[in-house]
């Protein structure tokens, strides 16, 4: 990281972080914070806001106005800044569990309405920081501290979650993907409505140790073998596909986005008065 963007964006007395060596969130907020920058946007108009988990730390360490809230809420609160300050970049940076589970309705309401949010999941697979249970993202048969036999459950894609919600941009990259995961970051705050944007994460502590991945090297080398561009992927066969994920954009649309909506109901109201 360049030591410009760091002290630009990062809050310098919060630093060094507490993700453990190895952790892929770094690089994701990382990304964030180059688009920030790349869009130029001014500090001071933007929000970041999370709910609880490693991923939800990020916010502590970045010079923006922050929220660090409550357990699969931040985009609740999101909701609440963006109702009251339509003018701001409203950034939410969520786990895959924070995201998918507790805060399960909150993401897909969220989609629904399409109100102006980036929405960032940081997706390790396993909640990180109560010790490696396993997630709504936890692959079938995976281990986690709560699926010592492996998993039984079918995982979320939370890309197909959000899209099937009616978020109106849609993408995934990979901590390993750096560059893509930036553009994908920008185009949804460019977007007028709701983007989610998944980036793989790592968590060598937890979900790789227990599912023998590895060392945080051949997490993000397990990434770049694995990953799929969703253009390239269509002209691939199944048995090309097997085993790899796809990355890439699946959703950019337009549709009324949120506040501008409400906007328009109290500026019908004030007429009428
Ligand atoms: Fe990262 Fe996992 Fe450590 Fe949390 S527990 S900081 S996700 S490596
Ligand atoms: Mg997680």
């Amino acid at each position: 990281m360049s030591s410009q963007l760091i002290q630009d964006t990062f809050r310098m007395n919060k630093l060094p972080h507490i993700w453990c060596p190895g952790c892929g969130h770094g690089i994701l907020m990382r990304g964030i914070a180059q688009a920030i920058q790349n869009l130029g946007l001014d500090k001071d108009k933007v929000c970041v806001v999370s709910g609880i988990g490693c991923s939800s730390r990020a916010p502590g360490y970045m010079d923006f106005n922050t929220l660090h809230t409550t357990h699969g809420r931040a985009l609740a609160f999101a909701t609440g800044v963006k109702l009251a300050r339509p003018e701001l970049t409203v950034i939410v940076i969520t786990g895959d569990g924070d995201a998918s589970a507790i805060g399960g309705n909150h993401l897909i309401h969220a989609a629904r309405r399409n109100i102006d949010i980036t929405t960032i999941v940081f997706n390790n697979n396993i909640y990180g920081m109560t010790g490696g249970q396993y997630s709504p993202a936890t692959p079938t048969g995976d281990l986690g501290t709560t699926a010592p036999y492996g998993n039984i459950d079918r995982p979320f894609d939370i890309c197909n979650l959000g899209a099937a919600a009616g978020a109106t941009y849609v993408a995934r990259s990979t901590a390993y993907h750096v560059n893509p995961l930036i553009k994908y970051i920008q185009k949804g705050i460019e977007n007028k409505g709701f983007s989610l944007i998944e980036g793989i994460s790592s968590c060598p502590t937890y979900y790789g140790r227990k599912n023998k991945k590895g060392d945080s090297v051949n997490m993000l080398k397990w990434q770049k073998d694995h990953a799929v561009d969703v253009k390239r992927a269509e002209k691939l066969t199944e048995e090309q596909l097997e085993g790899k994920f796809l990355i890439g954009e699946f959703v950019s649309t337009t549709s009324p986005e949120y506040t501008e909506e409400y906007q328009k109901i109290i500026d019908r109201l004030s007429k009428e008065r």
